[in-house]
């Protein structure tokens, strides 16, 4: 079914203009940003896909906050609105503010890591976290369902952890060497795929058995949320609060950007289930790092707006109208024929580049082919999801294969409409039906960690 069914529940009060450059003036753009459309400038983008981080549209319940703001370096009224908003979510008894999800990463993944030589477990971890894990001096392994990477596929929780690959690693391994295990809801890095409650609840059994620590990489856990409310039979009478009370329950700490179901432009988060220790350490090592613990490198505006959105994200209309739009833009692309992830997860829609352009080998990143030729086409800024995501090896620094090659279509929040997603399908499906003239591409010039963000490359012959 590929009709808009969900009535976005909100009016529009202020709106920003779009401007579409010439064909020409898109080849030329793309080419000095090095075939690489994170160096475009924005304003030479017409519809802005490159990620649901920060880009969505606060309501006007936010931007009144905001006047309401507490700027005070110490105790900040704001903080304390804050703090209550998040342990009412979570039950948690520590909350710190950080500036955005990396920013809550970089004080609490060190605190967890106590020598050298230690692992992190994720069902998948997001290249911003992995990156945490490994200047913390540990590894990241990734123990998700096989079901995710199989496109075609049918099923309700592809972010789900392998229960029987989780166990065997930390067997492996050896439990006292697993740093934490951390659950990535909803699976951003393989679409957005939501994890069950079952799945959490598993996770949650077999880490304490095995004395092993619990964290949530929650980004997008009020989307999760709602994914359980409509696809997990035991869940169906419960409301998304008490879903979202649940799946904290399966964790110790909670770690998030606020850039995404925060509904704010920046801002993340750090709570702590009960362990002090641990919270008085992430306190100490915040004030060099983030800030002072009431602030945590944001204003005290940013913190009353993140308040706010926390709640405003858990609201069951807002959640099922965003869900639809990506579930709208997915639709129209299958009954075309464009490979895609699916179902469709809850930020995105992910292409598969892999199937789209078979001629073009890992090393040479299609989906990023994909990426270049659908700005080419309609000025829209997707990104890669694979191998140029991936990296090298920390080790052999050999180019890693990366199990899918997906290009991104991030819907940000209560931004756009269906039709600029009739748009963006209709473009994707032109770039579809000329797939096989597409080439691939190497580096000009490649950073050593998170290349993808300022890699410059060049098209093969
Ligand atoms: C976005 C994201 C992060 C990093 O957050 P930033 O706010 O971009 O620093 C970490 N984990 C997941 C799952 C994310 O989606």
């Amino acid at each position: 079914m590929s009709k808009a069914y969900v009535v976005p529940p909100f009016k529009i009060k202020m709106v920003e203009p779009l401007r579409k450059i010439s064909r020409k003036a898109r080849i030329q753009k793309l080419k000095e940003a090095g075939y690489n459309p994170f160096a475009l400038r924005s304003e030479d983008v017409f519809i802005d896909l490159l990620t649901d981080s920060g880009t969505g549209a606060m309501s006007h319940f936010q931007w009144s906050a905001m006047m309401q703001g507490d700027e005070s370096y110490a105790g900040s009224r704001s903080y304390y609105h804050l703090e209550k908003v998040v342990k009412d979510i979570t039950g948690y008894a520590y909350v710190l503010p950080a500036h955005q999800g990396r920013g809550a990463e970089q004080i609490v993944i060190p605190q967890l890591v106590q020598r050298p030589g230690m692992f992190f477990i994720s069902n998948m971890h997001f290249d911003t976290t992995r990156a945490h894990v490994e200047l913390a001096g540990a590894r990241a392994l990734d123990v998700v369902d096989d079901d995710c990477f199989d496109t075609e596929k049918y099923c309700p929780f592809k972010g789900n952890f392998d229960l029987v690959k989780l166990e065997n690693l930390i067997k492996d391994k050896q439990p006292e060497n697993i740093a934490g295990i951390i659950m990535t809801v909803t699976n951003n890095s393989a679409g957005g795929q939501p994890v069950s409650l079952a799945n959490m609840c598993a996770v949650k059994k077999m880490a304490d058995h095995y004395g092993i620590k619990t964290i949530i990489d929650g980004a997008r856990y009020a989307e999760n949320a709602y994914f359980i409310s409509v696809r997990e039979e035991t869940c169906k009478t419960m409301t998304i609060r008490q879903i979202a009370r649940q799946m904290f329950d399966c964790a110790d700490i909670f770690l998030m950007s606020a850039k995404k179901d925060g509904l704010v432009n920046i801002g993340g988060l750090i709570a702590i289930k009960d362990d002090e220790q641990l919270f008085k350490a992430c306190r100490t090592y915040m004030v060099p790092m983030e800030g002072f613990p009431t602030y945590g490198g944001l204003a005290g505006r940013d913190l009353e707006a993140m308040a706010i959105g926390l709640q405003e994200a858990l609201d069951k209309h807002y959640l099922a109208h965003r869900i639809d739009e990506v579930r709208y833009l997915g639709d129209r692309l299958r009954a075309a024929g464009v490979p895609i992830q699916h179902p469709t997860g809850g930020h995105a829609v992910f292409v598969d580049g892999g199937k789209m352009c078979p001629h073009i080998p890992y090393h040479q990143f299609p989906a990023q082919a994909v990426v270049n030729e659908l700005y080419i086409e309609g000025g829209i800024r997707a990104v890669e999801i694979g191998s140029m995501m991936l990296g090298r090896d920390p080790d052999t620094r050999a180019q890693l294969k990366s199990h899918l090659e997906l290009i991104r279509l991030t819907i940000p929040r209560r931004t756009y409409t269906y039709t600029h997603l009739d748009f963006v399908a209709d473009c994707l499906i032109a770039v579809y039906q000329r797939r096989h003239t597409l080439k691939g591409y190497t580096f000009v010039y490649e950073p050593e960690v998170l290349r993808h963000f300022t890699a410059v490359l060049k098209p093969l012959e």
